[in-house]
């Protein structure tokens, strides 16, 4: 038979492969209908506390009293568990065979680390699979309804935020993380060009490691040199969201698997992400879907 004679229903010619991809974003769509707000937290490079951000804010909003769920697409490094205090939660499924997300104080939490049971083993996948375990998270994983969908992706512009920004429909947008560094600020540029690339809309920067409030004396100590986040911002025309201060807290509690906005949301670090939380609700509202 020639290709254009092809009836669709072969196993292995190019039109069983366009219709199995149609079929995936259909069942990711028809599975996230309840998502309000869709919000992929990402980075340009490693360590600038992108998982931190996305845990934290998935916290202060539930602390605000909105339905939230906080997926964790890094494969290859998911820190979301510990930092939530997950380790040892078994995997559930609902009545339909769905996956149930694990409960982290009212966030519906899923990560690879949940499947993982040593956390110190590497987690070795190719391409492939990584594609298949991000959309089976997006297409089987009872999310129900929904206000925010935050989603914590690995550094760069590679496999797991190339799928998830492909594959989530309707998206709020990226939240990019960075530091005040110049260095770094070159590294998160890539990740808003990617975005740029990829027509995926950008809800703002948030500057973290911002400095560091001593807790005796209260002056503001600028650790690293500044002005790396407000040249991105020029550059990609994109706001400022807030800026994190280092504080030594936020760090004993991802160790302890106890989000920092639980225990301290009136310290300076708290009010930063008071500030993100009023910035990502305002963007929500101003596309109509406040929740
Ligand atoms: P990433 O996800 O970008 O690799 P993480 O969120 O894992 O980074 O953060 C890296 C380390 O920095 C963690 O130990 C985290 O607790 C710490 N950290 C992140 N943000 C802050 C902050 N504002 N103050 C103090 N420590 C922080």
């Amino acid at each position: 038979m020639s290709e254009h004679e092809c009836s669709g229903d072969c196993k292995n010619c190019a039109h069983a492969a366009e219709e199995q991809a149609d079929a995936i974003d259909c069942r990711i769509r028809h599975n996230l209908a309840g998502v309000k707000n869709a919000v992929v937290v990402l980075s340009g490079k490693g360590g600038v506390g992108k998982s931190t951000v996305a845990a934290n804010l998935a916290a202060a909003l539930a602390l605000a009293g909105r339905k939230v769920g906080l997926l964790d697409v890094d494969v290859h490094g998911p820190s979301t568990v510990e930092m939530l205090g997950l380790r040892g939660t078994p995997l559930m499924a609902t009545e339909d065979g769905r996956i149930r997300p694990a409960d982290a104080s009212g966030v519906k939490t899923m990560s690879v680390g949940l499947a993982v049971d040593d956390p110190d083993a590497a987690i070795v996948w190719r391409g492939p699979m990584k594609l298949g375990v991000i959309q089976q998270f997006l297409s089987q994983v009872d999310w129900g309804e929904l206000d925010y969908l935050i989603v914590d992706a690995p550094p760069g512009t590679g496999d797991e935020p190339l799928t998830v920004c492909q594959s989530l429909p309707d998206p709020l947008g990226a939240i990019v993380v960075t530091t005040p560094q110049r260095v770094a600020a070159a590294d998160v540029s890539r990740s808003l060009a990617f975005c740029d690339q990829l027509a995926f809309p950008v809800v703002g920067i948030v500057e973290n490691m911002s400095g560091f409030v001593c807790p005796h004396c209260g002056e503001k100590v600028e650790i690293f040199s500044s002005g790396g986040a407000d040249e991105l911002a020029k550059k990609y025309d994109a706001p400022i969201l807030g800026r994190i201060p280092l504080d030594p807290s936020v760090c004993a509690s991802g160790d302890a698997g106890v989000p920092f906005m639980r225990s301290a949301a009136g310290s300076p670090v708290g009010q930063a992400f008071a500030q993100i939380v009023a910035a990502l609700e305002k963007a929500a509202a101003e596309r109509g879907s406040r929740p």
